[in-house]
């Protein structure tokens, strides 16, 4: 299900974006919003903000929002955004430096004991949140 989204920041083009342009190495102000990313994407059913929408929110500095969306979780990194967008902007790229950033969070106290789960959880989890419990652990 997605949500409506009303951009009205004057932010545009602050620190946040150029946080998550320099970790994932890609340059989000390119973007304009032509929306081909989305409409390939084959997560986006299930995501609360679509892939050019959080595109758009990093260029609008919504960090805050941006990092509390599930469709960061959600997104497969199956990279056929990356190869649809006519701007050469790697979007799967971007939405790994949102899961760092939110992972990198200090203090957090909700990070996944995988060793502590049942065979039959682990097999029920998305890969991408063991991959990402993985990499917290060895980072
Ligand atoms: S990499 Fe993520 S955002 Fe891009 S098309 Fe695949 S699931 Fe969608
Ligand atoms: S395909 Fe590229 S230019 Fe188009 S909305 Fe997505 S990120 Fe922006």
């Amino acid at each position: 299900m997605n949500t409506t989204l009303h951009i009205s920041s004057p932010r545009f083009g602050g620190t946040f974006v150029a946080k998550i342009e320099q970790v994932s190495g890609q340059k989000l102000l390119a973007c304009y919003q032509c929306g081909k990313c989305s409409a390939g994407c084959p997560m986006a059913a299930h995501m609360d903000v679509l892939p050019n929408r959080i595109i758009r929110m990093a260029q609008l500095g919504m960090e805050k929002q941006l990092l509390a969306t599930r469709a960061i979780w959600i997104c497969v990194s199956c990279m056929t955004c990356n190869s649809r967008c006519p701007k050469d902007i790697r979007i799967a790229e971007v939405i790994e430096a949102l899961r760092q950033t939110v992972l990198g969070t200090v203090n957090r106290d909700d990070q996944l004991k995988i060793q502590a789960l049942s065979p039959e959880a682990i097999g029920a989890l998305p890969p991408i949140a063991l991959i990402s419990a993985l990499r917290k652990q060895t980072s």
